[in-house]
């Protein structure tokens, strides 16, 4: 338990390194002479609006990953690895890091190019973008799971017939239809446990890691996966996907607000002046701060749903909890931060309270 306090003190330092630098990073760019000739620079060195958002966009963020970098490397691979919970080699490490970006940088380029594309036409441009943004991310929630999941892992069914049975009974009584049970060979990287339910309709199954497989009784793995399927009973992604989508509308014409008001403060040519991205950024980092508390505590609020389903699911409170205290160990969970820590930062109640709620519906 020292080791988790230690690792997660560690953790929440180097992120808060890491935000100063990227907040130091944009201000610099914003602030001192020699950053806007850069962003200007990078924004006029093409000929068509296109390609200059392009330019702009690779340059500001290829510097912003150069020094983001170590941070990354020493906050996603040498902690965990100093602390037992990854064991994943380097290259496959960074293997894995490189699918995620090409696949974030593509998306990202194409959202970037698209409101700029948005803000040249129009000052309904947050209107519109958080429009195209809202029917992209439904698009995505619906096909990505499948295709991404095998990118990063070999998915194979699950072997124990028994055990399969046992889960797809549970998924039954829950009202879930699915196709069959997979195991995801998270074990090649990490001791981390989980399960997932993915796919829509007749491509529907249950994902386990086999970290899961190996170190949890069945009764276990029901708990876990029942949990799981109350999210997907619930609707969470669609309610996730709503919330999202309002609260984006909300951002962006803040954004639009402040983008405007940068204009004369900037000297930018106009609000679609590619030059401004870095105001633009800076805008949407702060209030997505502003709204990590209330989206967490939206996703906390989920969570306990999840959980209370999957107890009244199994009817099974002894193999919640321990299979609630088996993950906290694994994955080196702190079992009681303090309140205003869980309020803000914690998109999953405490473990301590997630046990303390089991154990209250046993009475
Ligand atoms: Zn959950």
């Amino acid at each position: 338990m020292a080791d988790a306090a230690r690792y997660h003190r560690l953790q929440r330092r180097l992120s808060l390194l890491g935000f100063v630098v990227s907040a130091a990073y944009l201000l610099a760019l914003l602030f001192t002479p020699e950053g806007r000739v850069f962003a200007r620079w990078s924004a006029g060195a093409a000929e068509s609006r296109w390609a200059q958002v392009g330019l702009v966009t690779v340059v500001l963020v290829g510097v912003h990953t150069a020094l983001t970098f170590p941070l990354g490397l020493i906050r996603g691979y040498w902690l965990p690895k100093r602390f037992g919970l990854l064991h994943q080699p380097l290259g496959g490490w960074l293997m894995d890091r490189v699918k995620a970006a090409l696949i974030g940088s593509a998306l990202g380029l194409a959202a970037i190019e698209m409101v700029y594309a948005l803000l040249a036409l129009t000052p309904l441009w947050w209107l519109w973008t958080s429009a195209v943004f809202f029917v992209a991310q439904v698009a995505l929630a619906a096909v990505l799971p499948m295709w991404i999941a095998p990118l990063f892992y070999r998915l194979t069914p699950l072997a124990d017939a028994r055990l399969g049975e046992r889960l797809l009974a549970v998924a039954r009584r829950a009202g879930v239809e699915a196709i069959g049970v997979f195991v995801a060979d998270q074990s090649r990287k990490s001791r981390t446990a989980n399960a997932a339910v993915v796919g829509l309709g007749r491509t529907r199954r249950i994902v386990l890691f086999d970290t899961l497989l190996s170190d949890f009784p069945p009764e276990e793995i029901e708990s876990v996966l029942a949990h799981e399927l109350g999210h997907h009973v619930h609707g969470d992604v669609r309610r996730g996907l709503l919330v999202n989508g309002a609260v984006r509308l909300v951002t962006f014409w803040l954004a639009a607000l402040a983008l405007d008001a940068g204009v004369p403060l900037f000297g930018l040519d106009g609000r679609a002046d590619p030059a401004g991205l870095p105001w633009l950024a800076l805008v949407l980092v702060a209030l997505t701060l502003v709204r990590l508390p209330l989206a967490n505590g939206f996703s906390r609020w989920l969570e306990r749903r999840a959980d209370d389903f999957a107890l009244v699911t199994t009817g099974d409170a002894p193999a919640f909890i321990a299979a609630m205290e088996r993950l906290g160990r694994l994955n080196l969970a702190e079992p009681s931060p303090s309140r205003l820590r869980e309020l803000v930062f914690y998109s999953h109640p405490a473990l301590e309270r997630r046990i303390a709620r089991a154990r209250a519906s046993l009475a």
